[in-house]
């Protein structure tokens, strides 16, 4: 709720997908290669010039579909979208109209810790336009690139279900971590391969839904944002003046932090979409549809919920977590042998190991961490046997040698003192030697007692057990 108005959110993102060809014709489809230089008779739009579909771009629409609990339209068709712009040089966009490839979905996403679904209307697959080049070397003229034309897209719309722009970050999020576990889009965002069209709207809770206007041009998670606070203020004030929204299409310009009217209703594009002639009528087969989803590994999103709800993680920690499959496999290697709760994982993983991984530049698999030598190190710091700076020791020796842990305990000299008499010894000769402290906590100084731990340590050249020191301490004190 915005000052007493509901918000809904609709979001239409388009993913490029990384095949190694366009979707129509055999160009390489690689972002940042010379003007015009991935183009053929097919892409530019010759006349004469007959497409034929990838199948590959099938393949990853389908996996999406999948990933986001979609019903698969096995017979579909792609249709002309008519419409000219100079990037265009067909005149017509090929896209699916009535019949998209995958329909009916949802996606489950996390926001400030509560679970939400999200509806997904339709993923369908079109191919991308060229792009237009402006500069004031150009004397001001426009050059257009078509290297993008016809590289492989999916559309995936979203049910009008976010009622936050929150919500609406973490659904983007959500989706870039599936394309990325996927491996279906690279998600440079950029270099544009994700960009998203947002539809917003507000209303008095128990009146019908508002007029929505669309923005276009929004180019990062950061700026859609931006973008739908400042649309939801914009239309609030409007209501509030005693206006009325009017449905539109409007460009957000994230540098003004505005947005601007394209165009309104009244005259909205008609795309006269019709079938396209020169392609056959999409038929896949079940058992193609079954093996697809069979490749699809457990999701990010979904890890994410099993970490939080059955391990206990923080809403961070988790997304942290899950959001790198290599990091997972090894959280998820360390929990299936049931020793120790996660939170001790979590630590070592994103504390040192993150600082490890981003120091280096190197991937989890470079390094000789595993779910074997990190439980042994977690097991020692929950038995007490080592400190936790002495693990610290172990940790930035076993992430880059295979070492034995135990050894390592002896090697470095790590073993923590646990023998009480040993440690009644240490306490008695720091009490003896600091009197004013001593009675500073009897007098109510309760942060003598830090003090004199630290002594402690420091006497038993940090190898005492803390939590025991700090109990006998407190017991000799009375
Ligand atoms: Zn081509």
């Amino acid at each position: 709720m915005v000052k007493g108005y509901e918000v809904v959110i609709g979001l239409e993102t388009h993913a490029e997908l990384n095949t190694e060809s366009k979707i129509y014709c055999d160009c390489k489809n690689q972002f940042g290669l010379e003007v015009n230089s991935q183009v053929c008779p097919v892409c530019m739009g010759m006349p004469g010039a007959l497409p034929t579909l990838n199948e590959k771009v099938v393949d990853y629409a389908i996996k999406m579909g999948h990933a986001l609990n979609c019903k698969i339209n096995r017979v579909c068709k792609q249709d002309r979208k008519n419409y000219f712009y100079p990037d265009l040089p067909k005149a017509y966009q090929i896209s699916q109209a009535e019949v998209p490839l995958c329909e009916n979905g949802y996606v489950d996403i996390l926001v400030d810790g509560e679970e939400r679904r999200i509806g997904v209307t339709r993923i369908h697959i079109e191919e991308d336009a060229g792009k237009l080049l402006h500069s004031d070397k150009f004397d001001g003229c426009s050059l257009v690139d078509l290297n993008r034309c016809g590289v492989p897209l999916i559309e995936i719309v979203s049910e009008p279900d976010m009622r936050s722009s929150a919500e609406a970050k973490a659904y983007l999020e959500t989706l870039k971590s599936i394309l990325q576990y996927l491996g279906i889009c690279d998600c440079k965002m950029e270099q544009g391969s994700i960009r998203c069209d947002v539809n917003v709207s507000v209303h008095k809770p128990g009146e019908p839904l508002g007029t929505r206007s669309e923005m276009k041009n929004v180019n990062s998670f950061s700026a859609a944002v931006r973008g739908i606070d400042y649309e939801v203020n914009r239309q609030i004030e409007i209501l509030e003046n005693g206006g009325r929204v009017e449905q539109e299409t409007r460009r957000w310009d994230d540098v003004k932090g505005e947005s601007v009217s394209m165009r309104s209703k009244e005259d909205a594009q008609d795309y006269r979409y019709f079938p396209e002639p020169d392609l056959l009528t999409i038929v896949v087969d079940e058992e193609r549809v079954n093996a697809l989803k069979n490749e699809i590994p457990e999701l990010p999103n979904t890890k994410l919920l099993r970490y939080v709800r059955k391990f206990g993680l923080s809403q961070k920690e988790a997304t942290f977590i899950a959001e790198s499959a290599e990091l997972a496999a090894l959280f998820d290697g360390c929990m299936a042998k049931g020793k120790y709760p996660a939170k001790a994982y979590a630590t070592w993983l994103l504390g040192d190991f993150i600082k490890y991984l981003n120091d280096t530049g190197k991937s989890v698999s470079d390094t000789c961490l595993d779910a074997d030598n990190l439980t042994e190190l977690v097991g020692l710091i929950e038995k007490g046997t080592i400190s936790n700076a002495g693990g610290k020791k172990i940790f930035a020796v076993i992430i880059e040698k295979k070492e034995d842990v135990a050894a390592l305990v002896d090697k470095l000299g790590l073993a923590q003192v646990s023998d009480s008499s040993a440690l009644e010894a240490i306490a008695d000769e720091v009490l003896a030697a600091n009197e004013k402290s001593v009675s500073d906590y009897k007098n109510g100084k309760t942060n003598a007692l830090g003090y004199l731990v630290g002594q402690c340590m420091k006497a038993s050249k940090g190898k005492a057990n803390p939590g025991m020191m700090k109990e006998i301490i407190l017991k000799k004190l009375g």
